[in-house]
């Protein structure tokens, strides 16, 4: 068996990898639990300055890495540079925050002293989506392998070159070898890695099927796991917002990475008083943005990253039109490119409402009131993120409690930050990653009691 990596904007091939064997799989996780062994003994500040080392090995080869993400994936290279820079300022931040990051923490009880270690547990596996195939990847190793695990990556199968580049990105900063390597296997032979002993816990970002799969798997074999699933993000304007800054950042928040973001603003929701100066700002903005090659400079969208997700999302826009909803904009699809779209009048019952769209579609949906907006917001499977617009940011905090999500932005796009928990619940997962909360999630929480 082997991966095909085939460059997006012009369906052209441009690698072939080969599957990785039962023999070469075996090997690698015989060498990732030996590495751990060692790892684990390695003096935090020693730990520190690797990561310091692999921060300054992505920004030097920064265009390279991101040349291979465009190629592979198809986002502009723009947004590939930014996606790496990402990862190495990351780097930097958990090396110099790590160690109070794992500090023990102490308890009072009937002990002369009671505290929890924070200590690493040995081989995650970490099962990953081509979308931001750097930072989804480096999102999850940087903590977990500052903290002491080592970490084995099944990357999604149209990235398998990235998988290898990353690979070769610890060991280009001087990591030992087998503290992160890639497996390159398809999601149907998985059953046998996850249920190795060896593997410890089992992170997965990707689709809501992909999560209950995986989960399913490894509950059978008592493995912990992380699912960062689907979105399908309400982006709520109410009648007192900077309608002209909404605007702005609603196209930027739907339409970056063309449209494929877990926590891309899917549904436009927006009080009816301030729908038609809200929806003809984001339709002149719709029609200036230029979809097309990703290696220029001036391309806002690059094309989708693979023919039959962009085919998945002109259905769901086909199927939203039969019943009603209005194009305001592009819709056009060739290949993979998908020209930046507008639908107005979506509603409830419509795909452009009821499912994640992944993709650059955009659905301006109108509210009558604030809590109608609540309301449509929070008719969702999803409960990722949300972004709230408004001037009152007393009305704001009250709001927030009543949105179904695991992250509220209020006033700004919603975004993953390496200071801040992300994750989300309903059918968008469980767990957390980044900051204490997402280092904590594959760590041995240890009761210590002394007496
Ligand atoms: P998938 O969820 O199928 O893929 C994500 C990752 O999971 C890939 O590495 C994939 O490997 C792997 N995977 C899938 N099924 C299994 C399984 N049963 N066992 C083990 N690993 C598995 O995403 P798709 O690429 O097919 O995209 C489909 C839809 O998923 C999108 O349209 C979007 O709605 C959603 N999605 C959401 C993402 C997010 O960030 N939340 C990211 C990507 C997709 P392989 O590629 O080999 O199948």
């Amino acid at each position: 068996m082997t991966f095909s990596s085939i460059y997006p904007y012009t369906q052209e091939t441009i690698a072939e990898y080969p599957a990785h064997t039962p023999a070469e799989i075996e090997k690698k996780l015989a060498l990732a639990d030996k590495a751990y062994r060692q790892w684990q003994q390695v003096p935090l500040p020693k730990r520190a300055e690797l990561m310091r080392k692999l921060a300054a090995v992505l920004k030097q080869d920064a265009v390279e890495h991101a040349t291979i993400i465009t190629r592979e994936m198809g986002k502009t290279l723009k947004e590939a540079t930014a996606e790496v820079q990402k990862c190495a300022t990351t780097a930097e931040h958990y090396a110099d925050h790590i160690e109070s990051m794992l500090q023990p923490k102490l308890i009072a009880s009937d002990a002369q002293k009671s505290y929890v270690s924070y200590e690493p547990k040995g081989v995650i596996l970490a099962i990953m989506p081509w979308n931001f195939p750097y930072w989804q990847v480096f999102r999850f190793a940087i903590p977990n392998i500052l903290a002491g695990n080592t970490g084995v990556l099944k990357h999604a199968s149209n990235v398998s070159g990235c998988a290898l580049a990353i690979e070769k990105v610890f060991l280009k900063a001087g990591f030992p070898e087998g503290i992160f390597q890639s497996l390159l296997v398809s999601s149907k032979s998985m059953e046998p890695v996850i249920a190795d002993n060896r593997i410890q816990g089992v992170t997965l970002t990707g689709s809501t099927p992909a999560g209950m799969s995986v989960a399913q798997l490894a509950g059978r074999y008592i493995k912990k796991t992380v699912l960062e699933l689907g979105g399908s993000d309400p982006f709520i304007v109410l009648k007192d917002a900077d309608i002209e800054q909404a605007a702005k950042v609603a196209v930027q928040a739907r339409m970056q990475n063309a449209g494929q973001s877990c926590i891309a603003a899917k549904r436009w929701i927006v009080d009816k008083s301030v729908a038609a100066e809200f929806t003809a700002k984001v339709q002149d903005l719709i029609h200036h943005l230029q979809q097309g090659d990703p290696m220029l400079e001036s391309t806002n969208t690059g094309p989708m990253a693979r023919p039959d997700l962009a085919e998945e999302l002109l259905k769901q826009m086909n199927d939203s039109l039969k019943l009603g909803a209005r194009i305001l904009a592009g819709g056009v699809l060739e290949g993979c490119n998908f020209t930046p779209a507008l639908l107005a009048d979506v509603k409830p019952g419509m795909k452009a409402f009821d499912e994640e769209t992944f993709g650059p579609l955009a659905a301006v949906i109108t509210a009558e009131n604030e809590q109608e907006a609540i309301r449509l917001a929070n008719m969702t499977e999803f409960g990722l993120g949300a972004s709230l617009w408004t001037k009152d940011l007393e009305k704001a905090a009250a709001l927030a409690r009543q949105i179904e999500s695991g992250n509220v932005f209020v006033n700004a796009m919603v975004r993953s930050d390496a200071r801040l928990p992300f994750g989300g619940i309903k059918q968008s997962g469980y767990g957390r990653e980044l900051s204490m909360e997402g280092v904590h999630e594959f760590l041995n929480l240890k009761t210590v009691y002394v007496q």
